[in-house]
């Protein structure tokens, strides 16, 4: 029964700072309270989580099929280096962008927009699956359709199936773009072939269900397909959004400028957000000061779908992180506290996120439901891969199920432990050993990295792990 401000009051004239709103400690709430007379016993303890409010009230609106509208597809270039990645993206932002606007382009913000046949469709232009599947693990999925390309005259390669296997995880549609046919060794075929035999992916003039679509980048034959293909893809997949209402979007770059301090790009997701809204993106918050587009113009406002650099933020925000816009200041600043000491409690404690082989039963739970156990493979050589694989599947039994999400020769990398920690799996090293990079990632995002030189240690560690028999490592 004492008003707030009363208590921001009291609290001040001790030397303590509150704010309406923010988010007290269990022990200085029960300081607090015994100021008043009241003794407080503490029976259970749960952190609140106050970005889980915001999010749930997303969700919620996201059952309401009435409120929500199309909004245009947001589409990443994936492929393996030299196809033609950054070519294609070029290439596409020439023949749509009004030359006018050209001039404007000082330097690329990390995503554009295009316009075909009145409807739009917004790039990413940092290619890399790294990038994506980095999101995705942070809950912030900014990417609706992959553009695989795949060059011709060089077919399927290991970062074709990488960039492949982060897309199928993601279960985001895809399209191949066939690259590079203005080459005379060009053999759209036996690219064709390759990524049917190696991926699984059937053209739609095969009978299968994958559109291919053959392009070349530097000529520009067949650009105009690609993009024709992607609306398509997008009609079908019925992209929605909620198109009112307090912003959320997705950071795909950020950086400190020397002019105007923090600037961030994002792709919004959801609402309307405008200069003046108050935002928040983990520990970085504020106030939009100015909105500008990928031209280098200032807008009024930044719809779904739209790509946008924010200025006005406090302090850098992480890049994938997902900004809410908010109601006033202080919710922002308390939501950021919070992130704040979320971020150092998280340094202080070694997290464990994601699956163990040790404990792969019990955190699976206890539902009828058969449970899958989550694995990247590396080995030294494909031969190895297959027999592990086969040895693997002999070890399902109607309880288990082993599911290879990723596998691959040559030494663990970065992108495996990325996308181990977005589809919670375990990684599993044949010969091989993880770099220093994938690592120290591993060691953050809390994924487990087991490497063997024995197959039959590799098969026996996995066989006692499907009964929980597996005893934790020192
Ligand atoms: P990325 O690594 O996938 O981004 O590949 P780039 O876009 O940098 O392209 C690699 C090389 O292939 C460059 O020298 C491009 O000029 C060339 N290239 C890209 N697309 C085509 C194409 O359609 N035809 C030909 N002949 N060369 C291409």
């Amino acid at each position: 029964n004492v008003p707030v401000s009363k208590v921001i009051k009291d609290q001040f004239m001790n030397g303590i700072i509150l704010r309406p709103g923010q988010i007290l400690s269990v022990e200085d709430a029960m300081n607090i309270a015994k100021n008043y007379e009241w003794e407080v016993e503490l029976i259970h303890e749960q952190e609140i989580n106050p970005f889980d409010a915001i999010v749930s009230a997303y969700s919620d609106a996201y059952k309401e099929s009435s409120r929500l509208v199309q909004r245009p597809p947001v589409v990443t270039v994936m492929g393996h280096v030299d196809h033609g990645k950054t070519t294609l993206l070029d290439r596409i932002r020439k023949a749509k962008v009004a030359e006018d606007e050209i001039g404007g382009i000082t330097q690329t913000i990390g995503a554009y927009q295009v316009e075909v046949r009145n409807k739009k469709i917004t790039f990413i232009d940092t290619p890399g699956h790294e990038a994506f599947t980095e999101m995705r693990a942070r809950g912030a999925q900014a990417t609706d359709i992959v553009v695989l390309v795949v060059a011709a005259d060089d077919g399927v390669m290991p970062q074709t199936i990488e960039a492949y296997n982060h897309a199928k995880t993601a279960n985001v549609p895809i399209i191949v773009a066939i690259n590079k046919i203005d080459k005379p060794n060009a053999n759209v075929d036996l690219t064709k072939q390759q990524l049917a035999s190696k991926l699984g992916l059937v053209p739609e003039d095969w009978g299968g269900d994958t559109v291919m679509v053959p392009v070349s980048a530097k000529t520009g034959k067949g650009v105009e397909d690609v993009l024709e293909m992607i609306l398509l893809v997008a009609e079908v997949a019925d992209i929605k959004c909620i198109p009112e209402g307090n912003a959320r979007g997705i950071i795909i770059d950020s950086r400190l400028d020397k002019a105007v301090g923090p600037l961030a790009t994002l792709v919004i997701k959801d609402g309307v957000l405008k200069p003046g809204s108050y935002v928040v993106a983990g520990s970085a918050s504020g106030r939009v000061k100015a909105l500008i587009n990928e031209y280098g113009k200032r807008v009024k406002e930044a719809n779904p779908s739209d790509p946008v650099q924010i200025i006005g933020f406090d302090e850098v925000p992480d890049v994938h992180s997902i900004v809410y816009a908010v109601d006033d200041l202080d919710t922002s600043r308390s939501l950021a506290d919070f992130a704040k000491s979320q971020a150092q409690k998280e340094k202080s404690v070694t997290t464990k996120r994601h699956v163990r082989l040790e404990e792969f039963l019990s955190m699976t739970g206890t539902t009828d439901e058969k449970k899958e156990l989550k694995l990247i493979l590396k080995a030294d050589s494909f031969g190895t891969v297959e027999a592990l694989k086969q040895a693997m599947a002999k070890l399902e039994n109607s309880d288990v199920k082993i599911e290879v999400v990723h596998s691959g020769i040559g030494s663990v990398n970065s992108s495996d432990v990325m996308l181990a920690s977005a589809s919670d799996a375990v990684i599993m090293g044949f010969k091989v050993k993880p770099d220093a990079m994938a690592r120290k990632q591993a060691e953050v995002e809390g994924v487990q990295i087991k490497v063997y030189e024995i197959i039959f240690n590799l098969i026996d560690d996995l066989k006692k792990a499907l009964e929980g028999l597996l005893e934790p490592e020192e």
